[in-house]
């Protein structure tokens, strides 16, 4: 059911619109000043639609609606203005604080329906517009396949985490992984067999990984993941651990089970330094290409960050 917010402090005006809206199938919710008014249209699962005398006690229904038209992204409500015949000054006005609509009272039953039919249109197409808009923007940030950010996303989230990190004087890891010897699963199982493997890998990356760390798909079977906040040590054991996690249990393609393995390379930006992203992500590259020299299925990294020292122990994440 539709619910309807009516603000007015004539007690007989709420009564007469109180029964007209509730005979024509609304839910009313009603209050008798603005800032109570204000108060019901600032909760959550607020009425979308609202009737709003011109003047009463607190807010003005013209404060109202210049508050509600200045609420960024907050749902939108559809104000109807309560006018007196020789308002006309007060409509205008009102219509220019943000009212959709206006009423004069006396007014019939049947024009109130009509104007409030209009007003649940405009939602209605407002809340279609948004949806698309929602999906447009995922469709935009997102990798149609895997459903991880895409090459340019995940290097707009490593520029945001980078100027984060300068400012906090945090650190910042990042790994890029390349599946091993894929294009021999193309070629022996096929092209669609393929692209169920970059799925099923792609969620055991992002299975692998804490909740704020981003993962996105940079290339065709190469991930980027970024890791906030996480010292050079750190970095390589959420390295290690995505690697081992990839090829933990096999993919099933049809009746066979194929282990597929990974390559990575590891960079890192030291606390307080500072480093272009695409320079960050050439040095895990770099790193990359070593460990698929080194023989694959495992990590090999830039222990450089900027004012980094280097890496305290020793450490063997090749093998097993
Ligand atoms: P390496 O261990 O050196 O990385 O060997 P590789 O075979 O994985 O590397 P190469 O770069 O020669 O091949 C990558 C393959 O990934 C070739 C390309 O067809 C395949 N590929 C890239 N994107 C997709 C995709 O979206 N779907 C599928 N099925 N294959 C893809
Ligand atoms: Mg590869
Ligand atoms: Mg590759």
């Amino acid at each position: 059911m539709t619910k309807v917010l009516i603000a007015d402090d004539d007690a007989t005006d709420r009564t007469i619109l109180r029964s007209a809206l509730t005979h024509l199938g609304y839910e009313v919710e009603e209050t008798c000043d603005g800032d109570q008014a204000w108060g019901v249209l600032e909760r959550p699962g607020a009425p979308e639609l609202a009737i709003l005398d011109w003047l009463m006690p607190g807010l003005t229904g013209p404060e109202i609606c210049r508050g509600l038209r200045a609420r960024g992204d907050a749902p939108y409500v559809y104000v109807i203005m309560l006018t007196g015949l020789d308002g006309l000054a007060d409509l205008v006005e009102g219509m220019e604080a943000g009212a959709d609509d206006y009423i004069t009272k006396p007014f019939k039953a049947r024009e109130l329906h009509a104007r409030l039919r209009a007003g649940r249109r405009i939602l209605n197409l407002q809340r279609d517009l948004l949806a698309v808009q929602k999906t447009l923007e995922a469709r935009a940030t997102h990798d149609g396949l895997t459903g991880l950010l895409n090459h340019v996303a995940i290097m707009e989230r490593l520029n945001g985490e980078l100027d984060r990190a300068k400012r906090e004087g945090v650190p910042v890891g990042v790994i890029l992984l390349d599946l091993d010897h894929f294009k021999q699963v193309n070629d022996r199982y096929g092209h669609i067999a393929g692209d169920c493997v970059l799925e099923s890998i792609a969620q055991r990356i992002q299975g692998a990984v804490r909740s704020y760390d981003a993962v996105g798909r940079y290339g065709g079977e190469e991930f980027l993941v970024v890791v906030p906040g996480c010292d050079f040590d750190l970095t390589l054991q959420i390295a290690n651990r995505i690697r081992r996690e990839a090829s933990a249990t096999p993919i099933v393609i049809g009746t066979d089970r194929l282990t597929v393995t990974i390559s990575a390379g590891a960079a890192w930006l030291a606390p307080g330094a500072s480093s272009e992203a695409g320079l960050l992500v050439e040095r895990a590259d770099r790193a990359l290409y070593r460990a698929k020299n080194l023989g694959r299925n495992r990590i090999e990294w830039h222990s450089g960050g900027g004012d980094a020292v280097a890496p305290s122990g020793e450490f063997d994440l090749g093998g097993a």
